[in-house]
């Protein structure tokens, strides 16, 4: 049978990206009567977290994309999160070291920084082979004696070409001069993506893999390790890339790029999905408006075009009303309202903000408005009520959308806390600081606090008003 899988690293918010390449392994697994897999690969320990795991279930989950198994739902080949299968990559690297097909490191970092600098002094590739790693073999014996730290790296060829099939782009060629000894196993035990990720595709029976392009580079590499384990590799399929509509690589400084900010802005799930299907891919009769059923039951891997498919805001919005119109009557309508925001798990977190400033209910709605719709209009005069030159203040905003890019967790006090180290980087009272980034989140001079509509509007809807604010 058919197996495919989606391998996120829960390491930030749901990327559009990652739903869109499940959304093309999801239907080339049904297609073929198949099993779709979701993996966690949480090997970078420092950078993974649980909260970007759930977010990336839930986000997946919402937009209709079920998988057969997976860490929530279990299944026969478990588990299916990375950091639990810790003892099968150092198995299976001492059983590369055994023979031969792998060997260790003990190069500090200084010594490989100074390495690749004279590569780079004499023009060489930046690769760096086994032979370039080794060490002289009294001064190898020593650290090894000494127990220095070390990383298991595999070997690679010295020269000639390596050849992958892709099923898209047929034969991709690679001189094995630009492929380092890829460390395997790092010092501290645990493994890299690439010996986790060959050997979990292949204990869990995956038959083809369907990812970014971004991993053209590493197929080379996997391809090697699959050959020196004696194992079947799948098929693989590199996607193209979504773009920018400048064609530069989707991304979150030019758009957003988490399937939550599509979520809080109101968009439908199933023309998401839709929109996404048509990322470099067509129906038969090119119809535009196609469900996830008929994709999956259409579905034709040779259909894809690998010219980089653009994500085109504006196409997306088109699309969802067009769903609003067609698909939705008045109750199909409410329902929709309910699952966005109109639910008591979200009207209550605005009670609290709401009670202390209104004394009719009348006064709920404009007042509390904002946290019901998306980027609310800005200009220049918005800012007319705060004594700040306008200058000063967009140049606020915008080192405050940066900081905030980088917060993980997203509570009220983590955010006080960077909003309090901004405004005394810029030398300003808290207060002086707010005004304008309460008016860029909120849309106007007088509202709840800003520090809670950041919280609840969440990190996607957050950053979106202020850039737009700047924009
Ligand atoms: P950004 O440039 O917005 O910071 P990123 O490249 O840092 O994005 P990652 O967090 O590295 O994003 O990627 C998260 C997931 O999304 C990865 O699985 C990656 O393959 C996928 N992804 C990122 N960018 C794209 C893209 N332009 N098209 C398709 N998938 C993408
Ligand atoms: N964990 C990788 C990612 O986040 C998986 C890449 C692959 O599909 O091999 O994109």
């Amino acid at each position: 049978t058919v197996r495919t899988r989606i391998a996120p690293s829960p390491t930030g918010d749901p990327h559009v990206g990652t739903a869109y390449i499940a959304l093309f392994n999801l239907c080339f697994a049904r297609q073929h009567g198949g099993e779709f897999i979701l993996r966690i690969e949480d090997t970078d320990q420092a950078r993974s977290t649980t909260e970007s795991e759930q977010m990336i279930l839930d986000s997946l989950r919402w937009l209709g994309l079920e998988w057969d198994e997976g860490p929530d739902v279990g299944g026969q080949y478990g588990p299916y999160r990375q950091s639990e299968r810790g003892e099968s990559y150092a198995e299976h690297a001492r059983q590369l070291l055994d023979a031969g097909h792998a060997f260790k490191c003990y190069r500090t970092s200084e010594e490989l920084d100074a390495l690749r600098e004279s590569r780079k002094a004499e023009g060489l590739h930046l690769a760096l082979k086994p032979e370039d790693l080794a060490l002289p073999v009294e001064e190898e014996a020593r650290r090894a004696r000494e127990g220095w730290p070390y990383v298991i790296r595999m070997k690679v060829p010295e020269e000639g070409a390596c050849v992958v099939q892709d099923m898209l782009r047929g034969a991709i060629e690679v001189d094995w001069a630009q492929v380092d000894a890829q460390i395997l196993l790092k010092s501290d035990g645990m493994p890299t993506y690439h010996l986790a990720n060959v050997v979990d595709d292949h204990l869990m029976g995956i038959t083809h893999v369907l990812r970014g392009e971004e991993w053209i580079n590493s197929a080379p590499k996997h391809q090697l390790l699959y050959e020196y384990f004696g194992w079947d590799m799948p098929e693989l399929c590199h996607m193209p890339l979504l773009r920018n509509p400048d064609k530069s690589k989707l991304s979150k400084r030019k758009n957003p790029t988490s399937i939550n900010y599509y979520r809080r802005m109101g968009y439908l799930p199933q023309a998401v999905t839709n929109y996404l299907g048509r990322m470099g891919w067509s129906m038969p009769d090119d119809r535009e408006k196609f469900s996830l059923g008929e994709m999956m039951s259409h579905f034709d891997i040779q259909r894809i075009s690998l010219g980089g498919p653009v994500f085109d805001l504006d196409k997306l919005t088109w699309l969802n009303g067009v769903y609003i119109r067609e698909d939705l009557d008045d109750d199909g309508l409410l329902q929709a309202l309910r699952e966005w925001a109109f639910n008591e798990d979200y009207v209550k977190q605005i009670l609290p903000q709401v009670r202390p400033r209104v004394d009719t209910l009348s006064e709920v709605t404009p007042l509390a408005g904002h946290f019901f719709s998306g980027l609310p209009p800005i200009d220049e005069s918005s800012f007319e009520t705060v004594k700040l030159e306008h200058e000063t203040l967009i140049k606020l905003l915008q080192f405050l959308v940066w900081r905030l890019e980088g917060v993980t967790a997203w509570h009220k006090e983590t955010l006080l806390e960077e909003v309090k180290a901004l405004a005394d980087a810029f030398e300003l009272k808290m207060k002086i600081f707010l005004a304008p980034v309460f008016i860029a989140v909120t849309g106007s001079p007088t509202s709840t606090s800003v520090l809670d509509a950041m919280t609840i509007l969440g990190s996607d809807m957050t950053r979106a008003r202020l850039r737009h604010a700047i924009a």
